[in-house]
């Protein structure tokens, strides 16, 4: 298989990564070619398009309907003071084109719902959930699994996280294993790390996906407890009533 042209300056921006084992052109290809859609451009979200853009993703679409407070700045990455008052996907925008000028980066100022949630992840190879309320983590899995999309799910609360993904009907969605979870949140302390954490872990996801490797966390709840450093794997399964993705969905 013959990988397409890279550029000298390609070549030695990802020069750390080509010489990783099991990695060169023919991977980085597919990393050029991934179109990667970030639902949230806030903590989880900043770490993730960070990551994926200074790989080399191709095409990194991140949608975000919120503008830069100060307050977001302990572990929203990609803004700066300078930023507060600014759209967040425009600063986002500014600095993932700053950081690798090879990928196309759309930046969609929107506040995802039902009715527009298929169209902004259309044409998605993959998309990571970094969102910050489960009202609109389910519209986003409901989109993402009828799409047939994997989702990469992230979710970060005091000093612990979670990661998992989601291939559509093949493994547990969003759903399946939080079905019990009310739509209302109140907001939740948190400090940096930990986002930085978990959107590292959903991009590193992200780009083996991509590289078509084995996804680690299919079907697997990664748990990350920050206070004593350790991480659990659990295994969920699929619920055959689920209301998005189940076989018999009429659920009682
Ligand atoms: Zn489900």
């Amino acid at each position: 298989m013959n990988a397409g042209i890279f550029t000298l300056d390609e070549l030695e921006r990802y020069s750390r990564q080509l010489i990783v084992p099991g990695m060169g052109l023919e991977k980085q290809e597919l990393i050029r070619n991934a179109r990667v859609c970030i639902a949230g451009a806030g903590g989880l979200g900043s770490v993730s398009a960070y990551y994926l853009a200074a790989a080399g993703v191709g095409h990194v679409r991140i949608i975000d309907r919120d503008r830069v407070e100060a307050s977001n700045l302990n572990r929203q990455i990609l803004h700066f003071t300078p930023d507060i008052g600014q759209p967040k996907v425009l600063s986002a925008l500014d600095k993932l084109e700053n950081l690798n000028p090879y990928c196309r980066v759309e930046a969609v100022q929107a506040d995802i719902n039902e009715d527009n949630a298929f169209e902004l992840i259309d044409n998605s190879d993959i998309v990571i959930d970094a969102l910050d309320n489960i009202g609109t983590r389910r519209i986003l899995n409901f989109a993402s699994i009828h799409s047939r999309i994997p989702l990469i799910y992230g979710g970060v609360e005091g000093f612990s996280g979670m990661v998992s993904t989601f291939f559509p009907y093949r493994t547990p969605c969003f759903e399946c294993i939080f079905s019990h979870i009310s739509d209302d949140e109140e907001r939740k302390g948190v400090f940096g790390m930990l986002p930085a954490i978990v959107g590292a872990i959903q991009s590193l996801e992200a780009i083996r996906i991509i590289m078509k490797e084995t996804p680690a966390l299919a079907g697997t709840l990664l748990y990350f407890s920050g206070t004593n450093m350790t991480f659990q794997r659990i295994a969920i399964e699929r619920n055959p009533h689920c209301t998005v993705c189940g076989t018999s969905p009429a659920r009682t």
